[in-house]
């Protein structure tokens, strides 16, 4: 079955070509970084504009990279949540118009699974059950999976996600967004143990995050560094190192407390902040002495792309699922409501 993967949940337009049998064919992404930067975040009527504009290109772009013609498509899948609605209203209008007049189905992903499935596409996929740690830009959550559609909710954070904490942290020390990146480059030359900040919600028992107070400590120690005279880089990359060792430890933690809690030694780690490397190398070092092993899928695959949403899509329309022609989107959409298949 080849179907083509539409995401426009955000800030990054995504289209993919993923083929059942020969797996992967076309991923392009058309990221509107650039577009938001000055604002400091996004702007939601932007990114819904831009998405229209880049989407027809896309495709063109993955039909001529793949050599498939649009008649050789067998079924859509686009993002239908969580997510700005009109950013998503672009993808889900796009996919259902495509679609009809090809007369193949559709099928709405919700983003966060396609977050979490998008290791599936490396090789050695991870094979279920599994603990899974989003870690992403507005999500932050530990869950158990043990099929598609079969997921338990075991920790959340209660404000900040890890990613957003990254963002805010990265803009008050006048960094560029998405602060992600710009952090765990800057923190390469930070001299360790200078600053010290806390891990939070580690002092108790339980699986729920908190990353608002981090990123009050990063801009305390700035402050203080400041009113010192001492603004030089260096001390933003030692805080830089700080706060990304904060994070990193704090979600180390959770994710050993998770593993232990439910007797799983496999860990699956999906959205941006999977990326980071720091937290991949803990992760891995945590996982060491349970023979356990960490998933995780390649950078560009971390970050939105439409490859993740084609991948699961594809899932869920071989399993005989899907929507009808009216346009629907959802802002918040728990993962839990998902059916199984
Ligand atoms: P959600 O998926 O929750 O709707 P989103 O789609 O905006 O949110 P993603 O695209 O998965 O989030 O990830 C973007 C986030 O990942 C940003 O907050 C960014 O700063 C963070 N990020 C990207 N690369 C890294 C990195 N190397 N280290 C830390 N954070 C990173
Ligand atoms: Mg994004
Ligand atoms: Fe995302």
């Amino acid at each position: 079955m080849l179907v083509l993967g539409i995401e426009s949940s955000c800030d990054e337009t995504g289209v993919a070509l993923y083929d059942s049998e020969k797996g992967l064919l076309a991923d392009a992404l058309f990221s509107q970084i650039d577009l938001h930067r000055i604002y400091g975040g996004v702007v939601p009527e932007l990114a819904s504009r831009d998405h229209i504009k880049r989407l027809i290109p896309l495709l063109n772009q993955v039909l001529t990279e793949s050599g498939c013609t649009k008649q050789a498509i067998d079924g859509v899948a686009y993002t239908a949540g969580p997510g700005l609605v009109g950013a998503l209203l672009v993808g889900a209008s796009f996919a259902k118009s495509f679609a009809f007049a090809l007369g193949i189905p559709t099928v709405g992903v919700h983003h966060m699974e396609g977050h979490l499935l998008a290791p599936m596409l490396e090789e050695n996929p991870p094979k279920f059950p599994f603990v899974a740690l989003l870690v992403s830009g507005g999500h932050t959550q530990l869950v158990r999976v043990d099929g598609i559609g079969r997921y338990e909710l075991l920790g959340e954070s209660v404000d900040d996600a890890a990613g957003e904490a990254f963002d805010k942290t990265a803009k008050l020390l006048g960094l560029n967004y998405p602060g992600g990146p710009e952090i765990a480059k800057l923190a390469m030359q930070g001299v360790a143990k200078r600053f010290s900040f806390p891990r939070p919600m580690t002092d108790r028992p339980g699986l729920m995050f908190s990353f608002s107070g981090l990123k009050t400590a990063a801009l305390n120690a700035w402050q203080q560094c400041k009113a010192e005279c001492d603004e030089t880089e260096q001390t933003k990359a030692d805080i830089a190192l700080a706060f990304q060792q904060a994070v990193v430890d704090t979600l180390t933690i959770k994710c050993r407390r998770a593993l232990e809690q439910t007797g799983l030694n496999q860990l699956v780690i999906a959205g941006g902040v999977s990326a980071n490397k720091a937290l991949r190398q803990s992760l891995e070092a945590m996982v060491a002495p349970l023979k356990g092993h960490v998933f995780y899928a390649r950078p560009q695959f971390c970050t939105d792309n439409g490859a993740m949403i084609a991948y699961a899509g594809c899932q869920r329309l071989l399993a005989g699922e899907h929507g009808d022609l009216a346009v629907e989107v959802k802002a918040r959409w728990p993962m839990e409501q998902l059916p199984s298949i």
